[in-house]
């Protein structure tokens, strides 16, 4: 069966480092069928509509789906994105590469971030001028979803467990609820789990990133811990993500459209090839994904770099290179 692959370049160096990533993907012997579509800041100005249906209709279709970045429509753009894919997970690995100056060498972390709730999906009030509050929405059914999830990756990656990160001391009913529910799944499937308090695995992974390896955590801590760790390895322009649901996915590189140095042909594909590899493993290429990650690896390891690493090679060099190595 030929997998559809949906490529939204979008904007900024989304337009660099996506059709590199493709380049990748087309150097392998796999058949796929290539769609592209247009979203982001350049077709709101032409169309008025920064998501065109057509191209959210395609997300919603194709097995998977490659996506670069968008600029001022960002919002406008991922989030229906994530849930014309159903995004239930948020898979950010987090990991330092030889050769790479990071403040932490040693880091291996994959975070496992609820990607449908929490606050993203609570209502914030201005109850008078003094005072303001904020609801936050956590379910057992998208608990047990991610956990559920969570336990397949484990398994299926072969890690001996994970780690459940919340702040259930304070927020009794709705971490409370999160924990619980994912400690309980895990319980069942027999895989190991141990539980962080959120505050306390901030200090913990600076310290000693080696102590953790999967960490599973609500939509916010996600959002800001796995933020945290790409401080730790060094490099914005390293690091990948995925948009996992039950049908399809999505992937994307953690960084946006770095309008400093667009058009200059000069940005590090290497985070967009990295959610190639992902994609790939996703879809069940597992041996094909293992290169791609090796060739990157090698390649940020021996060069050539782009600038953002020291470098002055070009997003084509360094895609070239990769492809070499494959
Ligand atoms: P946006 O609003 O689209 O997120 P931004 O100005 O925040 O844009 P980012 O894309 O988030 O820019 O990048 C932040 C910084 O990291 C910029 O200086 C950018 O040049 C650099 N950077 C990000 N990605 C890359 C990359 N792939 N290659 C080289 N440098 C990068
Ligand atoms: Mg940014």
């Amino acid at each position: 069966m030929t997998h559809q692959i949906a490529v939204i370049p979008g904007d900024g160096i989304g337009r660099e480092v996506t059709p590199a990533a493709v380049e990748v993907l087309e150097s392998l012997e796999i058949d796929f069928e290539f769609v592209e579509a247009d979203a982001g800041d350049a077709v709101q100005a032409e169309t008025g509509e920064a998501l065109p249906q057509e191209t959210y209709d395609l997300a919603a279709s194709a097995d998977a789906t490659l996506f670069g970045a968008a600029g001022d429509t960002a919002a406008d753009v991922i989030l229906p994105l994530r849930t014309a894919v159903d995004s239930f997970v948020n898979i950010r690995p987090a990991k330092a590469y030889p050769g790479i100056d990071a403040v932490r060498p040693e880091t291996d972390l994959v975070f496992l971030r609820e990607n449908t709730e929490g606050v993203y999906a609570g209502h914030e009030d201005r109850l008078t001028q003094d005072v303001s509050t904020l609801t936050r929405v956590v379910t057992e059914s998208a608990s047990e979803r991610l956990a559920e999830f969570a336990c397949e990756y484990v398994d299926g990656d072969d890690h001996d467990g994970f780690s459940i990160v919340h702040k259930a001391n304070v927020m009794r009913e709705t971490d409370g609820l999160f924990r619980d529910t994912v400690k309980s799944v895990a319980d069942e499937h027999g895989v190991e789990t141990e539980e962080v308090l959120m505050d306390a695995f901030a200090t913990r992974v600076c310290l000693d990133p080696e102590q953790f390896d999967v960490v599973v955590c609500p939509n916010l801590a996600g959002d800001v811990l796995s933020d945290l760790a790409a401080g730790l390895v060094g490099g914005l322009g390293l690091l990948p993500s995925a948009n996992v649901g039950p049908d399809r996915a999505l992937f994307e590189p953690v960084h946006g459209t770095a309008p400093d140095i667009a058009g200059q042909g000069i940005a590090n594909p290497a985070a967009t090839i990295i959610s190639a590899a992902m994609l790939l493993k996703y879809l069940g290429y597992d041996e094909a994904s293992a290169a791609v990650h090796d060739a990157v690896e090698a390649t940020l390891e021996n060069g050539p770099r782009t600038p953002d690493l020291g470098g002055d090679a070009t997003t084509a060099d360094v895609t070239a290179a990769i492809i070499d190595r494959l």
